[in-house]
């Protein structure tokens, strides 16, 4: 590899994985423990107390009394007991190459009035945190998060507008959760947006909207992939099975998408978790079962097996929001 070429990779990957460097440490396999703030010995020089996972700076931070401050890549390097170029493949491969990091929105140049718009949009607003109106929203379904996943942000006041005669007009305002939408190269491709009002989704014909159509098997990257996978529907939907599963989940957004979505090549076993519409014209096992058997055909392409599971809940009309939500006021009730 040429110095300058990977210079370039290097400073790429580390753009990407800044600010999701716990959940990157964690998906090639350092132990979540060293990852809890706490004082504790280090995984370089041993001792008690003296290393401190911080993350102060949103490079995967640590400090530790005997060793010295560090980056990510060298807490990697110490846990795992690795070289700096494995440690850097793996992160790389995290989010770099085959798959872009949740939450790293490319800066890459905005190709059209679109992607102008997407930006302007998404930089308008910022990081889901407790008590904003995003976090209120999910609270409400059940799905109240620690740390949100960055490729999800809240926006305090968004236009909401009509077409009318060919026209778009602004009829309003909301708060607003937005989702980044990245296409295979991990560049945004467009946002989903759903209105809010009052801890609730707001009562619009459009509540949930594509800033553009034919997102083509662009997926929100909720959480970092490595070799494990899940699908679902819709945000709420994947959070939901994230909660109940731990599994990094991505949205498809809708039963369309869902068949066409792209599935990166370190992707070993693949979870698809689809709506039971028995009681509707069984569109979201059409989309469930499209996508797995989509890609059980390429798995000659992949050049490696590759599992597919499909979960449908038993009830007809149930996703596994529903599902989730259920056991959740069970366990409350129970407590
Ligand atoms: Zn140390």
């Amino acid at each position: 590899m040429e110095n300058r070429e990977f210079e370039q990779r290097l400073s790429d990957v580390k753009g990407r994985a800044e600010g999701s460097w716990t959940a990157i440490l964690e998906a090639i396999g350092v132990d979540a423990k060293l990852l809890n703030r706490r004082n504790q010995p280090c995984p370089g020089c041993g001792g008690t107390d003296r290393f401190q996972y911080t993350d102060k700076y949103r490079h995967g931070d640590f400090h530790c009394r005997g060793c010295g401050p560090g980056d990510g890549f060298r807490l990697a390097e110490m846990a795992l007991g690795l070289g700096f170029i494995d440690v850097f493949k793996k992160v790389e491969t995290v989010v770099g190459k085959p798959v872009a990091a949740a939450g790293a929105v490319s800066p890459a140049p905005p190709a059209d009035r679109m992607r102008k718009l997407a930006r302007k949009i998404w930089d308008e607003a910022c990081p889901v945190t407790a008590g904003d109106e995003v976090d209120a929203y999910l609270t409400n379904r059940g799905l109240k998060m620690d740390r949100y996943p960055s490729v999800l942000r809240f926006h305090p006041c968004l236009g909401y507008f009509v077409k009318e005669g060919g026209k778009s007009k602004k009829v309003g305002a909301y708060p607003a959760m937005l989702a980044c939408v990245q296409g295979q190269d991990g560049v945004a491709v467009t946002l989903h947006r759903t209105y809010l009002q009052a801890g609730r989704k707001a009562d619009l014909p459009d509540v949930k909207k594509l800033l553009s159509s034919g997102i083509n098997g662009a997926a929100v990257r909720m959480f970092p992939v490595l070799d494990e996978l899940a699908v679902a529907e819709g945000i709420e939907k994947s959070l939901a099975v994230h909660l109940a599963t731990g599994k990094p989940v991505w949205p498809a957004l809708n039963c369309g998408n869902m068949e066409k979505l792209w599935i990166p090549e370190s992707v070993k076993r693949l979870s698809i978790y689809g709506d039971n519409d028995a009681d509707k014209a069984y569109d979201g096992q059409a989309a469930a079962y499209a996508l797995a058997r989509r890609v059980k055909k390429e798995e000659r392409r992949r050049g490696f097996p590759i599992r597919v599971d499909v979960y449908i809940p038993k009830q007809a009309g149930d996703d596994w929001e529903d599902v989730w939500v259920r056991r959740l006021a069970r366990t409350l009730k129970a407590a």
